[in-house]
């Protein structure tokens, strides 16, 4: 088993109960960032993040009603950085008493404070980013020694009985090699899936040279396709086909609605072209026949998992052959580790 049935099961009943009701388009992940505070200034984020500032946040009743007003069986918190948001577990609890299952997104700095706060519960699971190994990583993140740290946390999350998973984005510069010491290491350590996503260069980005193009893209998720079958890849097989340029999607950018403090984020988690007021201004509001067809030209290199992943949930159904790999990804046992000099290609 990849990940725990509920998500399945919630995800297929979330399906069904808008299909009857007649919703074409549906969120599938809330994308909640409680705050834009965060303890790093990595080199891939947007400057306007780096800030300690805790007073811009959104309350925690605003988050939760953020929740409701969206629906989505799945809460990403995000940020930002946001262990740092001083509600954090009783967000974690509401939403986990509306039967959400949580994912939160942590550089992994101040997990062992929330480790002495929080509870594991089969309906958290945490995501802890890591762009490669030590010396990469903290490259990346501009600081040396939040690998050390983030590893440190990783192993004591699983330790307490939280299910940890890892995420990663692939730069230009990502060597492919590193990425498999990575995925050999996090898969020993018992992450319970480590996801990748290629990096997406657009003008609100600082250093843009970091980021890849489409035939990089290609070229670098083929590698990361194969890597799947002998590491605990975390991401579905449909979307590193789509990543790696062997299959296409229209983008499903209402699949990952984003709830900032300046309000819902849209069209996309990417591109905030307007923050709108309320979830009605917003859901009614983005054009969303526009975006599906990646034909602005902001669109022309991305293909993060944000808009493409609920690709993959949306358009499942239209093919046998798909839906059994991700019967398999889901229900299949977790490759474990061994040398991808052992599996044939
Ligand atoms: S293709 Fe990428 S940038 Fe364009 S709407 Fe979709 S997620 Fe946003």
């Amino acid at each position: 088993m990849r990940y725990p049935l509920h998500i399945a099961t919630d995800m297929i009943r979330w399906q069904v109960k808008n299909k009857v009701q007649g919703n074409t388009r549906f969120p599938v992940v809330l994308m909640l960032e409680p705050l834009y505070a965060c303890n790093l200034a990595c080199i891939g984020c947007s400057p306007e993040r780096h800030t300690g500032d805790l007073k811009d946040r959104l309350s925690l009743e605003e988050c939760l009603a953020s929740v409701d007003e969206c629906g989505a069986p799945v809460v990403s918190i995000c940020g930002g950085e946001p262990t740092m948001y001083p509600e954090i577990v009783e967000l974690i609890e509401g939403c986990i008493e509306r039967r959400k299952q949580v994912i939160l997104c942590t550089n992994g700095i101040l997990l062992e404070r929330f480790f002495k706060k929080a509870r594991p519960h089969p309906r958290l699971l945490i995501n802890v980013h890591l762009d490669g190994m030590r010396e990469t990583h903290d490259t990346v993140c501009a600081r040396t020694g939040v690998f050390d740290k983030a590893i440190a946390a990783i192993e004591d999350g699983i330790r307490r009985g939280y299910t940890v998973s890892t995420n990663t984005t692939v730069y230009r510069e990502t060597e492919m090699d590193e990425i498999e010491e990575m995925l050999a290491y996090l898969t020993e350590l018992g992450v319970q899936g480590v996801l990748l996503s290629p990096g997406y260069h657009y003008e609100a980005l600082a250093n843009r040279d970091h980021f890849l193009f489409l035939d990089d893209i290609h070229r670098k998720f083929k590698r990361v396709l194969q890597l799947s079958r002998s590491y605990a890849v975390g991401s579905t097989p449909l979307f590193l086909e789509f990543a790696a340029g062997l299959r296409d999607y229209p983008c499903t950018p209402w699949g990952n609605p984003t709830r900032t403090p300046l309000g819902w984020k849209g069209p996309c988690y990417l591109i905030g072209e307007r923050h709108y007021a309320t979830w009605d201004e917003y859901w009614n509001g983005v054009d969303w026949d526009y975006w599906e067809t990646r034909s602005d030209p902001r669109c022309q290199n991305c293909k993060m998992h944000s808009g493409f992943e609920p690709s993959v949930v949306r358009h499942l159904g239209s093919n046998l052959r798909d839906v059994w790999t991700m019967a398999k990804f889901q229900f299949g046992p977790k490759p474990g580790g061994k040398p991808i000099s052992s599996h044939p290609s």
